[in-house]
């Protein structure tokens, strides 16, 4: 069986006693910690794999709303009458967005991660979440009979045998929501005051609807000032502690990837390529690739002017396929070459007989702007396009993305950028100055995994190659963009897995935000680099041109050291580096992209100096 990917959140409820604690905001706008605690319970569904969130606004609903900006996987439906409504009338009202098993939560709950591993584990279609005795004073008491829930009631005398209190977390299947919204419809003509665990109730007799009991569970619904006290002083530092030691126990198992991509995954990643077979010719498969498609160009800021145009390939693919697909044949593109990658598009003209002009700069130097312009200026007449890498992988450094875009629109030249190892880790608008084409892959920055490389072309330039003569047939950008958004199918066989996995990375990448990601990339950097300045490494670039994504570091002149005898000594104990490519001095190199932290990168650090003293390299 299939694992869950939808949320419910009901959150259409006024929380009027808590007035004096929100300030008017609804209940989940309550902060506990940092975030809002409907964000962090959207972290948690996140972080479990859950794709999908809808959330039922009702009170400030503004609030709610607000968040579909920032997490394109939350989507809202408003309960007019909330007021006057109970929460049945509210998961009723949602029928319109639930189309798939889901899990059933409310706003205002403050819990630990394990409760929603335990639930979205589990094997049965239908599970109701219990803990063991709070006190909180608002119990839900659920009774049960064998493996199944027979009814709930705040009135413990109404309970033959006790199973636990109701947590507010359970698992609905598609066919149960079913029953229960054709049976709310019924009960809503003589009480629209109806709740979800009444209609549960009524159901129970003639459906399995099963229970699981966590003794111990840490959680809290925080409806007034009693319940927001305990949840300051007891329940939310043990959620801390417990969700904390969750995820470090994950960790230790993990391999740090310091290599240029694949990076790192996190576990939800890993776990996302697990779904059931599907045939990608299906409707489900082109409304999850059409989100991605949207999405990914949203995290460049292109959404009202660009598309994105993706393949089943490596990075790679995607740059033979704007190379061979945009370049009008009678004209020529001027591609600069400071590393291996820019050499490489050259390479792919040379194969195809695309017109060039080559600008080589030796790898490791910044482009010199003036000698670029001097170059474009000589050669305006026949140029369409400027093609370089944003972050040269190879040397780690960064070319001017905003210089060189606008001096293309000077000349009225389009932009061809390799952005492969800097899309989602550096923040970019490609409508800052326009970029025609841009260039990246799932398996980088983004944090998915390898197999999915794509192209986020300007939509007029793109509509443009409609009418030029084909170099390519698999690879053509425009055809594979007609194709998809007439069939919404991909046009050749996608890897389906990928994009799960894909799918589940974008979510995190907004949970984390294009800033929040940045930051972390760029800590971990400042520890890289002070630390292997501090075992008396130097670096290849000049510190001011460094992307802060990869770091060259020059070899040392030792007789001592040797690459590969220092690379399996890091990799034995968990670590992946990287030699060097072809630049001027040899050099090996680290990357810091990718599910990691600051920890990590002081790990590294550890352990590289336990092998330069036992080499006597310092
Ligand atoms: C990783 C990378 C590529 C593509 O490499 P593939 O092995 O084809 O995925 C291209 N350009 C840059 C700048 C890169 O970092």
């Amino acid at each position: 069986m299939s694992r869950v990917k939808n949320a419910v959140i009901l959150a259409a409820g006024i929380g009027s006693r808590l007035r004096s604690i929100h300030n008017d905001k609804p209940k989940g706008f309550l902060s506990l910690n940092e975030k809002p605690i409907i964000e962090e319970s959207i972290s948690r569904l996140i972080y479990s794999g859950i794709q999908n969130i809808i959330i039922v606004t009702g009170y400030k609903r503004e609030f709610y709303e607000s968040l579909t900006k920032k997490y394109p996987f939350v989507k809202t439906i408003n309960n007019d009458f909330y007021e006057s409504t109970g929460s049945m009338y509210s998961l009723w009202k949602a029928n319109e967005l639930i189309e798939k098993d889901f899990i059933l939560l409310e706003s205002d709950l403050n819990y630990e991660l394990n409760a929603l591993q335990v639930i979205m584990n589990s094997k049965e279609k239908n599970l109701i979440l219990l803990s063991g005795k709070t006190a909180a004073g608002d119990e839900v008491y659920v009774g049960v009979e064998k493996n199944k829930i027979v009814n709930m009631s705040k009135n413990i005398s109404e309970i033959k045998n006790l199973g636990g209190e109701l947590v507010g977390i359970s698992k609905i299947s598609f066919e149960l929501y079913q029953k229960m919204f054709a049976h709310s419809e019924l009960q809503f003509e003589k009480n629209k005051n109806y709740h979800y665990e009444d209609c549960l109730t009524d159901l129970a007799a003639s459906n399995e609807i099963n229970y699981k009991v966590i003794e111990d569970l840490a959680w809290i619904e925080i409806d007034d000032e009693q319940h927001y006290k305990r949840a300051v002083e007891v329940i939310n530092p043990l959620i801390i502690k417990r969700d904390s030691e969750i995820q470090f126990s994950k960790k230790v198992e993990r391999n740090i990837l310091l290599n240029p991509g694949p990076a790192t995954t996190s576990d939800a990643v890993k776990k996302a390529l697990v779904v059931e077979d599907i045939c990608p010719r299906e409707k489900e498969f082109g409304d999850l690739v059409e989100g991605i498609r949207k999405d990914l160009v949203k995290v460049v800021h292109g959404e009202d002017t660009h598309e994105a145009v993706l393949f089943a390939s490596s990075g790679t693919g995607a740059v033979e396929a704007c190379l061979t697909s945009v370049i009008p044949e009678n004209k020529y593109v001027l591609i600069i070459n400071n590393g291996a990658y820019g050499k490489r598009m050259q390479q792919i003209c040379e194969g195809f007989n695309i017109n060039q002009i080559k600008f080589d700069v030796s790898f490791g130097d910044p482009i010199n702007l003036l000698q670029l312009r001097s170059i474009v200026e000589k050669n305006k007449n026949k140029l369409s396009q400027i093609a370089f890498v944003h972050h040269e992988t190879t040397v780690g450094i960064l070319n001017p993305l905003d210089e060189i875009s606008k001096m293309a629109e000077e000349y009225n030249l389009e932009i061809i950028v390799d952005a492969m190892s800097s899309y989602a880790g550096i923040p970019i608008d490609v409508t800052k100055y326009k970029v025609q084409y841009l260039i990246a892959s799932a398996n980088k920055c983004i944090q998915g995994m390898a197999g999915i490389s794509f192209v986020i072309c300007d939509r007029d330039s793109l509509n443009k190659t409609a009418l030029y003569s084909r170099r390519n047939f698999y690879f053509n950008l425009f055809d594979n963009f007609t194709f998809f958004t007439k069939q919404k199918q991909m046009q050749f066989t996608p890897p389906v897995q990928i994009f799960y996995a894909l799918r589940q990375a974008i979510n995190e990448y907004f949970l984390e935000t294009g800033e929040g990601r940045s930051k972390r990339y760029f800590e971990m950097y400042e520890v890289l680099k002070k630390g292997l300045r501090e075992l008396g490494f130097k670096f290849l670039v000049d510190e001011q041109h460094h992307a802060k994504i990869l770091t060259a570091v020059i070899e040392p002149e030792n007789q001592n050291y040797d690459f590969n005898e220092m690379h399996d000594f890091l990799y034995d104990r968990g670590f992946t580096i990287y030699p060097g490519k072809g630049a001027k001095v040899n050099t090996f190199r680290i990357a810091n992209m990718g599910e990691l932290f600051t920890e990590d990168i002081y790990n590294f650090i550890k352990v590289l100096k336990e092998y330069l003293i036992i080499k006597k390299l310092i």
